[in-house]
């Protein structure tokens, strides 16, 4: 277990490490030196992205206190620009990461999920 996350350390071949080597194919909107973004397979609204950093981070803990701050700003940067650049901006869209297992992540490389494209639900955990 790491003691950032409490998940396990980073798998190399975890869905998202292997759709970022090419392995697996996506839906890629966007890519740039820290980050990549696709669309989800199964979309939870019209509009459902997700964004990934290049480098190997399980989760937000993780990626909060090991990346550098070059890696944070421009993933931040990159989930902006994304976003902007599939037109949400103008109405708005919810940008969510799930953290470990209370928070249900599933897939154990951080990613931030984009939804958009309709009026979202109130957020009730
Ligand atoms: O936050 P969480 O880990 O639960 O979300 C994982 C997301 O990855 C899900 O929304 C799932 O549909 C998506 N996924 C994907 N492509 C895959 C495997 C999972 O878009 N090959």
């Amino acid at each position: 277990m790491s003691a950032v996350t409490g998940l396990p350390p980073y798998d190399e071949s975890n869905i998202f490490a292997r759709i970022l080597r090419g392995e697996i194919p996506s839906r890629r909107v966007h890519e740039d030196e820290f980050a990549v973004a696709f669309h989800d397979i199964n979309p939870q609204a019209p509009v459902h992205v997700l964004v990934i950093p290049r480098g190997a981070y399980v989760s937000l803990a993780d990626f909060a206190a090991s990346a550098s701050d070059a890696e944070i700003a421009g993933f931040w940067r990159a989930v902006g620009r994304v976003a902007k650049e599939l037109g949400l901006e103008a109405h708005g869209y919810r940008a969510l990461t799930n953290m470990g297992q209370e928070g249900g992540q599933e897939v154990p490389h951080f990613h931030v999920h984009l939804f958009g494209g309709r009026m979202l639900g109130r957020m009730v955990p």
